[in-house]
């Protein structure tokens, strides 16, 4: 048996142990080749890594250590990252598709989120309110416990750090389960925070499939849950979360609009709106999948937008010139291409793509072109439902009013984007359109500094910035007589 073959060992409690249960083959979508083989958890494997969390969080060994020493560990782990940022972006190529060049943005993204999460542990202060009565009032945040962090396959390390981060800069021990697909990196991003010096029993990082997650949600001893993934997913694990009180933060799908308005510069539009849902297949809770086009534009609009879609290199994701390379799973892209049928049996006219690429290294991987559909009713239902690939919904706007309400009619409202040169009027339809982002002129610019989440169906509570730290912790106010 080559090594390729062999399964690798999971992360359990600070060391590296083979799982006892049935394991993963993770399949490179470019090729169609087997990348690696993960062990997974078994139930009683979840288990230790829940009690030993509960006893790291006993010892106190993390929490009770000041502030600035925390901070200096997630220095450390943004430095192994950092050293180790090509191993990281190589994996994640082959386990999710994902261009190289993403890929190498976004484990330097996972280290500076690591960094900005040691300065806020450092820097962040219990809070003094004013007394109303001859007494002192403090306001102290405590860890929540043990976090079960779950997080989907499309940006792993993006979302791992998101939440390993403010979880351990906010004192708490972390039990982390990656999607199927993407096992691999995410155990890695764990061997940078465990070779950093965490200690033993805080990290756990347990690849497995859902009935693992669900297994770690249904733990009674655990703190909290934050989970990146699909609605439905979610949905349950809050049905699971609230029988109990559990606090949970929930980032979920989204059904993003993309709005050009008649004054936008309509080649930055163009360029905007391209990037904001074919830039890694549309795989992305953000991509802004529906098109809102003003009518009075719509022919010039859509002529810039074909070119550039045309203009956009399909390709080995390891290739310098690639701009979209494999969907991450052959059966995702089966799911990809039943919505494309489903639009054009709802009357939908294929404007570009709705296909395979063919030839080459196309007939091996995950491959599917960048594909624009439009006369669509805003009912359709790849105009309501995520899609999750580079598939852009077009549907044109006469007035203000049918906008706003094509732009909020869906269940989602997680991001939405804003093409114009009329601010006043960007702001009132930014404050008119249930998102809980809205770029305006630009699109999928997002600081770990700035809150993160979804209206509706798009999620629960808020990552990123302090916000998102606060989210791991407890408040307490403690009342000292003065008489
Ligand atoms: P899923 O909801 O299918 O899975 C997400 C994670 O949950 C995976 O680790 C999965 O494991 C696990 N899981 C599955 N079932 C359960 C369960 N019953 N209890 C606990 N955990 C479970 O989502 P995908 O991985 O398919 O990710 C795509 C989705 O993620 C899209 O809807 C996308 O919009 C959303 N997303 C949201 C973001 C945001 O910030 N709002 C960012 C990125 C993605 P397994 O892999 O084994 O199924």
């Amino acid at each position: 048996m080559s090594a390729v073959d062999q399964p690798r060992p999971l992360l359990l409690a600070g060391e590296w142990v083979v799982g006892e249960g049935v394991p993963l083959e993770v399949i490179n979508p470019a090729d169609g080749t087997l990348y690696g083989v993960a062990s997974t958890a078994s139930t009683a494997q979840a288990e230790a890594a829940v009690s030993a969390g509960v006893a790291a969080m006993a010892r106190g060994d993390w929490a009770e250590r000041l502030p600035h020493e925390r901070a200096a560990v997630l220095h450390r782990v943004a430095d192994r990252i950092r050293e180790r940022a090509e191993t990281l972006a190589q994996i994640q190529v082959s386990e999710n598709g994902k261009t190289f060049k993403e890929s190498l943005g976004q484990v330097l993204s996972a280290a500076a989120t690591f960094r900005y999460y040691a300065a806020v542990c450092e820097t962040l202060e219990d809070e003094l309110p004013p007394p109303r009565g001859r007494y002192l009032s403090m306001t102290a945040y405590e860890p929540v416990g043990v976090v079960i962090a779950i997080t989907p396959w499309n940006s792993p390390l993006t979302m791992g750090a998101q939440k390993l981060a403010p979880a351990l800069a906010a004192g708490n021990a972390v039990v982390l389960k990656p999607a199927e697909w993407t096992s691999l990196v995410s155990l890695e991003m764990g061997r940078a925070c465990v070779d950093a010096g965490l200690p033993p029993g805080l990290l756990s990082v347990l690849p497995g499939r859902g009935d693992l997650g669900q297994a770690l949600v249904d733990d009674r001893r655990i703190g909290m849950v934050s989970f990146t993934g699909g609605t439905a997913t979610g949905k349950a694990i809050a049905r699971a979360a609230a029988e109990r009180l559990l606090p949970v933060v929930l980032e979920l799908g989204g059904k993003s609009p993309n709005i050009v308005l008649h004054d936008a510069d309509l080649d930055a539009a163009a360029a905007g709106v391209a990037d904001g849902i074919f830039a890694a297949g549309g795989q992305s809770c953000v991509a802004g999948s529906r098109l809102l086009v003003d009518q009075r534009v719509y022919e010039p609009f859509l002529d810039r937008l074909l070119k550039r879609a045309a203009s956009l290199r399909v390709g080995h994701p390891e290739a310098e010139d690639t701009d979209i390379g494999p969907l991450a799973a052959f059966a995702h892209r089966e799911t990809v291409e039943r919505y494309v049928e489903i639009g054009r049996r709802e009357g939908a006219r294929v404007l570009f793509g709705g296909s395979r690429p063919t030839g080459d290294v196309f007939d091996r991987g995950a491959y599917y072109l960048p594909t624009v559909l439009t006369d669509l009713e805003p009912t359709a239902t790849v105009c309501r439902e995520e899609i999750f690939g580079p598939v852009l919904a077009v549907l044109p706007f006469v007035s203000d009013e049918d906008l706003i309400a094509a732009a909020n009619a869906t269940d989602y409202g997680l991001a939405c984007g804003i093409w114009t040169a009329d601010f006043p009027r960007a702001w009132r339809l930014a404050r008119a359109i249930k998102a809980g982002t809205v770029w305006v002129n630009t699109y999928k610019q997002l600081s770990i500094a700035a809150p993160f989440g979804g209206f509706k169906d798009s999620g629960l509570g808020r990552e990123k910035g302090i916000q998102g730290l606060r989210a791991y912790q407890e408040t307490k106010s403690v009342y000292w007589g003065l008489e």
